[in-house]
């Protein structure tokens, strides 16, 4: 049974890394897609697990050789997802979580039409910023461009699957939750397997 592929998406300082800790803690089923970034690695950010940390050149040279099954520039850095990585991990049977901008999530719906698309909302604009303000580390020139590409994302939702706010944490988790847990019961992911107890041939 191929995986599934969730793909989440919100405004920098929505508080998507806090809510994807707490849903991948929670379900060992879900396993994180790893991306290549140029961007360097923030404190406890470790290689090989939150990003595949890797040169301005390495990532041109897996763009232009077709490795990257998408790939965006945002912020002045290129961010990719591995096409083999993920094809192997779907066909192992892993469920995997995609963190992606949104022209990320539309590219890879394309390629895995099965996708499940999920925004995140922050409660309002200015609860974003303060959020964004509160995490700290980035200087004011980023800032201000990592709202003003959050606004924009915004205009993406419609065309996304779930949308899901981030006021209540424990709310927005059981949500995603939820989301996930919906998705494992459809008929197209469960049928092939439960057929054969009612011995059918041919689901
Ligand atoms: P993102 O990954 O979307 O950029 P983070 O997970 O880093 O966002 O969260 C940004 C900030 O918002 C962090 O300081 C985090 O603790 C805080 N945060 C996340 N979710 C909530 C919430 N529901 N209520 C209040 N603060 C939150
Ligand atoms: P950050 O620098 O905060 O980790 O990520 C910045 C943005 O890049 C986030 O919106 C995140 O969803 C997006 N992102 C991370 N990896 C990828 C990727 O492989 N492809 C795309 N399209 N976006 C990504």
């Amino acid at each position: 049974m191929p995986g599934e592929i969730f793909v989440i998406t919100a405004p920098s300082g929505t508080g998507k890394t806090t809510l994807l800790k707490s849903l991948m803690a929670a379900d060992p089923r879900l396993r994180f897609s790893i991306s290549y970034t140029t961007r360097s690695p923030r404190p406890g950010e470790v290689d090989g697990r939150d990003y595949f940390f890797v040169s301005p050149a390495e990532f041109r040279r897996l763009a232009d050789t077709g490795a990257l099954a998408e790939w965006v520039e945002q912020f002045g850095y290129g961010y990719g997802t591995s096409r083999q990585w993920v094809q192997e991990r779907v066909d192992s049977g892993a469920d995997l979580v995609f963190d992606l901008d949104s022209r990320g999530g539309r590219a890879l719906k394309q390629e895995f039409p099965q996708a499940i698309l999920i925004f995140i909302l922050p409660p309002s604009l200015e609860e974003l910023e303060r959020r964004l303000h509160g995490r700290g580390r980035l200087d004011p020139e980023e800032l201000a461009r990592r709202l003003a590409n959050g606004r924009a994302e915004l205009q993406e939702v419609s065309w996304y699957d779930y949308l899901v706010v981030n006021d209540d944490l424990p709310t927005a988790l059981a949500d995603l939750q939820a989301i996930v847990r919906a998705a494992r019961c459809r008929t197209a992911q469960l049928w092939p397997q439960l057929a054969r107890r009612f011995l059918l041939e041919n689901p």
